[in-house]
């Protein structure tokens, strides 16, 4: 079962939180593997998705905020685009669109960062938006700040916080075909939120990046944390061994309709809208080529036809709706 479990380190400015995926890892990859246009990911692109669907979770369990955590790779190379979307609720969905071939054994800059170019984006797009509001994006290259280049999800995903939080995170994550799993720790600042149980009053130099002792500490403990130990061992363990000898308190996991789980939001609305964006003159030369428009959603696999009398009836309708026309299919 897919969970997520938060804890906190009892009189210490520092959190945490171990994600893991089971059910929910497999049904996007079995929905990957049915689409017969793309078929399965390569293995490194499937671990590299993995832990990008492992980081977006936790990403969204560190925050209180209403709305989608995106997590983005625009690759260079062969995989042009990673993409994960997770909601407050939890219910997420992700994909990678692969061009080309990709190694069995290929590291993270042959896949998405060949020539230097490949970026990351992290939006918090808000489920309810004031008229104009625009989602909140940060966007970091994959060069740490030594320009070198960035070799693993976790390295870039540490450098995207502490450039944009000012926050010191140690993340470990780690991806095959049966689970996704992360462990996140992070620094809390002391000023403002404090650690729920609220006891420690920093000393000069402790609430600075990289100058807690307790943080630097726990996350040499979290680091010492091998992939194939996240990936095999259940929470409890992962725990007991990192930091029996730390105070923890833990919060009731969040878990089956409460954690994470797979959910799509496309829908024949959405397509049509897409279609109208492409405008009357394309759409019409489409149809003229192949007589109908079908569109795969690349999260779920789901097939939707449009015919011409459909397509055509997008642009006819005043408001570009979908819903009039010839109905549902
Ligand atoms: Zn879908």
């Amino acid at each position: 079962m897919s969970e997520v479990h938060k804890f906190i380190f009892n009189g210490l400015p520092v959190r945490g939180i171990v994600v893991r995926l089971t059910d929910t890892w497999v049904e996007i990859l079995r929905r990957r593997a049915s689409n017969t246009s793309v078929g399965a990911y390569p293995v490194p692109v499937r671990d590299m998705l993995g832990e990008l669907v492992a980081a977006a979770t936790l990403m969204q369990a560190n925050i209180k905020f209403d709305g989608a955590m995106v997590l983005q790779v625009f690759g260079d190379g062969p995989v042009k685009l990673a993409v994960v979307e997770v909601q407050s609720d939890f219910s997420l969905r992700a994909t990678a669109t692969v061009i080309g071939t990709v190694d069995d054994k290929a590291a993270l800059s042959p896949m998405v960062n060949v020539s230097g170019a490949g970026r990351c984006a992290i939006t918090l797009d808000p489920k309810t938006k004031f008229p104009g509001q625009q989602p909140y994006q940060g966007v970091v290259p994959l060069i740490d700040s030594k320009g070198q280049q960035i070799k693993q999800i976790n390295e870039l995903l540490e450098h995207y916080m502490l450039q944009s939080e000012q926050l010191d995170t140690t993340l470990v994550l780690a991806a095959n075909e049966e689970v996704a799993a992360g462990l996140l720790i992070q620094r809390l600042p002391m000023q403002g939120s404090a650690n729920l149980s609220g006891s420690t009053v920093g000393q000069d130099g402790d609430d600075q990046i990289g100058l807690n002792e307790d943080y630097n500490r726990i996350a040499v403990l979290a680091s010492s944390l091998k992939r194939n130990e996240l990936l095999t061992l259940d929470v409890d363990t992962i725990l007991h061994r990192l930091f029996w000898e730390e105070h923890i308190t833990r919060f009731e996991p969040l878990r089956g309709a409460s954690g994470p789980r797979f959910s799509c939001s496309c829908s024949r609305e959405r397509v049509g809208r897409m279609i109208l964006s492409l405008g009357l003159e394309e759409t019409q030369g489409i149809l003229h080529e192949r007589g109908n428009i079908e569109v795969a959603c690349e999260f779920c696999g789901l097939q939707y036809h449009f015919d011409a009398i459909d397509a055509l009836q997008l642009f006819a309708s005043p408001e570009g709706g979908v819903s009039a026309g010839s109905g549902p299919h």
